[in-house]
């Protein structure tokens, strides 16, 4: 579910996202790659999406909203992020409510590196206002 205050910043997919074999399937099918282009194993051997430099492999920007290249076979995880009506990330261009635990202090590392501060006022109301569509559509 879109969060009704998602401003398309793209902060989650810097988030670790394990994948189930389902999502594994349906992204292969999807997509068209094979596991290992988009699967890392963790400590454990269980799988993850890849990040490169931090994000999400199928994270893209595109006129400074953040996209998923493969929202229609998304894994799960994704799809129920951020679980609640709001996310707490939302502010995070600013990430002036962030924390400085130590995964905060990485995502504001990856959040200097990213271009969100080209992200243009309008593209961010018109995102807000498609956000609470479908938000009032899944609600
Ligand atoms: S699969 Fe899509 S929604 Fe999930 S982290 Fe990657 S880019 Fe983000
Ligand atoms: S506002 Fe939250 S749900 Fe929306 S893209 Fe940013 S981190 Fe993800």
């Amino acid at each position: 579910m879109i969060p009704s205050n998602c401003t398309f910043c793209g902060l989650c997919c810097t988030l670790t996202v394990r994948l189930s074999r389902k999502d594994i399937q349906q992204i292969e099918k999807g997509s068209g790659r094979k596991r290992e282009e988009f699967a890392v194993a963790d400590a454990d051997g269980k799988p993850l999406l890849k990040r490169e430099n931090g994000w999400c492999t199928f994270f893209k920007r595109e006129g400074g909203i953040g996209l998923c290249a493969i929202y229609e076979n998304r894994p799960g995880n994704c799809r129920e992020f951020p679980g609640k009506r709001l996310c707490d990330l939302a502010e995070n261009p600013i990430y002036k409510h962030l924390s400085d635990n130590s995964e905060n202090k990485r995502v504001k590392m990856l959040l200097k590196n990213a271009p969100i501060s080209e992200t243009p006022d309008t593209a961010i109301e018109e995102a807000k206002r498609k956000a609470a569509e479908a938000f009032k559509q899944t609600s």
